[in-house]
């Protein structure tokens, strides 16, 4: 009986690939599982899409695997964050791939912070000194739904342009997500609006444009520098800081050790929230609004006990 089902179920599955392949027109890899998310959106069944990070793994610093050659091999269409976010491990496995279609500066390559509002772009000479994993700006940008929207407007414009028969298509599905996004800011500004300007520290320096869109106030981070593990001397500055400055939330991405964070959250009295910066980071964000709907929820409800507000 057992075998009966499993048996079923692999066939279910292999009829369900066939047939997305079968339809899709366009072929689609992105670097994370948020812009899948968004390719999704727009592309609809139209597409086929996968993401090589999963939303858990730290996207600057992702294990390659010999199946996302392959995968980038077939692919019609790559996009990538940009910003140097995947320059530790995508462009040798785009090189690998041998597909024409999606070397950078091709057709089928968007780098999809071109047209994002980016943030902490530096200014003077770009450096990536000590190890700075953020040296032409904050590759972060989709923690802005305002970005999320701008991404799917250059996914509209790049899926017509490969598959112009289904421009009507791709227009639709992008003006649908338009609207839904526009009805989540509203509902996720309402949630934070009583605690507009409440100081927060994360560790790493994910969240600046999810803090302007929300309005946070970022005063630290666990990191001294993007990409730079906790030192002694900075996470005491920082305890300090946050005492003085009475920062009670410590946010934290998925992958990061909780050590740290918890000694400071023990030293300061603030609360460590593990909060995903991406879709797939836990189970509940599996789309790009319900990464907002889990990560503003999560906030509030904090910010609810801390404040009684
Ligand atoms: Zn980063």
């Amino acid at each position: 009986m057992n075998r009966y089902i499993a048996t079923l179920a692999g066939l279910t599955v292999v009829l369900a690939l066939g047939a997305s392949d079968a339809y899709a027109a366009v072929k689609v890899v992105t670097s994370t599982e948020d812009l899948a998310a968004i390719v999704k959106e727009v592309g609809g069944d139209k597409v086929s899409v996968e993401a090589l990070a999963k939303g858990y793994q730290d996207p600057h610093f992702v294990e390659a695997k010999p199946s996302f050659i392959l995968k980038l091999h077939a692919a019609d269409l790559l996009v990538a964050v940009g910003r140097e976010l995947e320059i530790g491990w995508l462009p040798p496995l785009i090189t690998q791939s041998r597909n024409t279609k999606i070397q950078p500066g091709s057709a089928g390559y968007l780098d999809a912070s071109l047209t994002a509002k980016i943030l902490d772009i530096p200014t003077g000479q770009i450096t990536r000194a000590m190890g700075d994993v953020h040296p032409q700006g904050n590759p972060h940008f989709w923690l802005d739904p305002d970005n999320g929207r701008r991404v799917a407007q250059a996914l509209q414009q790049k899926l017509t342009e490969l598959s112009a028969g289904d421009a009507s298509y791709f227009a639709q599905r992008y003006a649908d997500f338009d609207r839904r996004v526009t009805e989540g800011e509203k509902r996720w500004k309402a949630a934070l609006a009583p605690y507009k300007g409440t100081k927060i520290v994360t560790y790493h320096r994910s969240w600046p444009n999810f803090a302007d869109a929300f309005g946070l106030d970022v005063i630290g981070y666990v990191e001294p520098k993007p990409g730079i593990p906790p030192s002694t001397q900075h996470t005491i500055e920082l305890i300090a800081e946050m005492k003085r400055q009475q920062v009670k939330i410590i946010l934290v991405e998925p992958y990061f050790d909780l050590k740290t964070p918890q000694s400071i959250g023990r030293e300061t009295g603030a609360d460590v929230l593990m909060m995903p910066p991406s879709v797939g980071g836990v189970p509940e964000a599996s789309d790009y609004m319900k990464l907002f709907d889990y990560d503003i929820n999560l906030l509030t409800t904090t910010l609810k006990k801390l404040t009684g507000k």
